[in-house]
């Protein structure tokens, strides 16, 4: 299942709008009820309106009604992990137990849960 979440992961990077960086990264989540969205980096030349593949793919199945995140796959050539802004919006639909997946172009994939990749998130209970 994880060499196929790549293999997803990497083909969501293939539709990347990346003329700045010329990162192309994309991203696989899976949501509570087992449904699988892809997104990409859409970057912008107003460099603020630049969106990363993982919250593409989260903002895909929020506005489709998953609110709820399992998992969560990334891939870039180099094996980057998600951004601190991309876990912020996983810990608005994810608990701390959330499993990230990042993975590179010769499929070395690390797995890390959301608590440990963010310590100390600002969590919606902060709000309560
Ligand atoms: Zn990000």
């Amino acid at each position: 299942m994880s060499q196929n979440l790549h293999e997803e992961a990497k083909k969501a990077s293939l539709n990347s709008h990346s003329p700045y960086s010329k990162a192309k990264v994309g991203s696989v989540i899976i949501t509570e009820d087992g449904s699988i969205f892809s997104g990409c980096n859409i970057e912008n030349a107003s460099f603020g309106g630049t969106v990363c593949a993982e919250r593409v793919a989260i903002f895909k199945a929020v506005s489709e009604g998953h609110k709820k995140i399992k998992k969560v796959q990334v891939f870039t050539k180099d094996g980057w992990p998600p951004c601190g802004f991309c876990l912020q919006v996983m810990t608005e639909f994810a608990d701390g137990d959330l499993e990230i997946t990042f993975g590179d172009e010769h499929g070395k994939q690390t797995t890390k849960k959301l608590k440990e990749m963010l310590t100390h998130a600002f969590t919606p209970e902060h709000l309560k």
